[in-house]
């Protein structure tokens, strides 16, 4: 029996010896390292500024902190994303106005973002849901005419392009994750891009305390001003050496999702009783996180028997996400929702099965999965 993770992150000696040239020397935090990882990624991306933060949740509040969202605020956020988006929100005092997914790719239904738009609605923020690009173009121009500041989850948005163009830089800025499980890693750790300078400076002070300058800046050791509010959602150094090392196999890393997603997509030809979602590949082109298996409903109460089976002969799955985020306890006692609000984000979340086709994966590994879904899929649903 095989053993196949859904992810695992894929860490060499390079990272090991990066990791280890930054312990051996005096500077673990505001080093070269951190400003150099923001260069290489602004570099792939094709963005004018990268701000490195702790986390991409760090990275999300901290845009929404640094606008001044609060209390009688109001921003549209996602129903089928992570907790994180709405989190961010939360977390300023403003409130997430959560809207449902479209049933044919599990992102955010712009017709939903338009009607949930009212005069107290501040900002949107939508995900690209598994990678897969969300119609920007048609959502820039909505929140320009309503001057609304666009942010875009991008956790698992690396390598999705719309236009030639990177997720991030299509609204006012992205957000990164660099968890485990995601594209790249540096263990925890996120990424904000921007056009705008002015943000990119602002965020750079919040996320350090609000402080006006950094160690190197200071020309005496120890002065300095506090100009403004501010966290601490630095990213250190250690982070910063491995996310260098993972940007020199990205590439590489992305043509394998593809390749991986294409076979796997192949291998489940005919099977009935499920729906893949797709993973663009053309002027719109996705990340291909992973390939989302979404049940008929009539076998939702198969889903967890299919996981079963699929985990005895030694295949991984997950789940985005287990629940529509205004459904978790959380926000059904806060706000008082119910899942007949969310059709689309309640199926999605009953009825996906997330198959790994990440790069520790090859064609092979692809063939034994479809394989073993076929199987399962087939004999459960009799
Ligand atoms: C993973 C994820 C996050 C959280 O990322 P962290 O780096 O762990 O904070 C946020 N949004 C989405 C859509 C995610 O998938």
């Amino acid at each position: 029996m095989r053993n196949i993770p859904f992810g695992r992150p894929i860490l060499g000696s390079e990272e090991r010896q990066a990791v280890a040239e930054v312990l051996d020397g005096p500077i673990l935090v505001h080093g070269p390292r951190g400003k150099e990882f923001e260069e290489e990624f602004a570099a792939w991306t094709g963005a004018p500024h990268a701000v490195s933060v702790s986390s991409c949740t760090a990275g999300l509040h901290l845009v929404w902190f640094d606008l001044g969202m609060g209390p009688g605020d109001e921003i549209i956020v996602p129903a089928q994303t992570h907790t994180a988006t709405a989190h961010a929100v939360e977390l300023t005092g403003a409130r997430p106005v959560f809207v449902d997914a479209e049933a044919e790719t599990g992102n955010p239904d712009i017709d939903a973002i338009e009607a949930a738009i009212t005069p107290r609605t501040r900002g949107i923020c939508i995900v690209h849901y598994l990678g897969e690009p969300v119609d920007m173009p048609r959502l820039a121009a909505l929140a320009t005419k309503h001057s609304l500041f666009l942010l875009e989850d991008c956790a698992l948005a690396i390598g999705t392009t719309i236009d030639g163009v990177h997720a991030g830089l299509h609204g006012d800025a992205g957000a990164f994750s660099f968890y485990p499980v995601k594209h790249l890693t540096t263990a925890e750790g996120g990424m904000v891009i921007t056009r705008d300078e002015s943000l990119a400076r602002r965020l750079e002070r919040k996320r350090a305390f609000g402080v006006d300058r950094t160690p190197s800046e200071r020309s005496v050791p120890g002065v300095y001003d506090v100009t403004m509010l501010g966290l601490n959602y630095r990213m250190n150094e250690i982070a910063a050496a491995i996310g260098l090392q993972q940007m020199k196999r990205i590439d590489g890393f992305l043509e394998l999702r593809r390749s991986n997603y294409e076979s796997l997509k192949k291998g489940l030809d005919g099977v009935h009783g499920l729906q893949v979602l797709p993973a663009s590949d053309g002027a719109r082109r996705s990340s291909c996180y992973c390939l989302s298996a979404v049940l008929d409903p009539s076998l939702e109460h198969r889903r967890f028997d299919i996981v079963a089976r699929l985990k005895d002969r030694g295949v991984g799955t997950s789940v985005y996400y287990p629940r529509p985020v205004p459904l978790f306890t959380y926000y059904a006692e806060r706000y008082g929702h119910t899942a007949d609000e969310f059709p689309v984000a309640s199926w999605l979340s009953n009825c996906s099965i997330a198959l790994p086709i990440g790069p520790h994966l090859n064609e092979d590994d692809m063939a034994y999965i479809a394989d073993a879904m076929r199987t399962a899929v087939t004999e459960l649903s009799k």
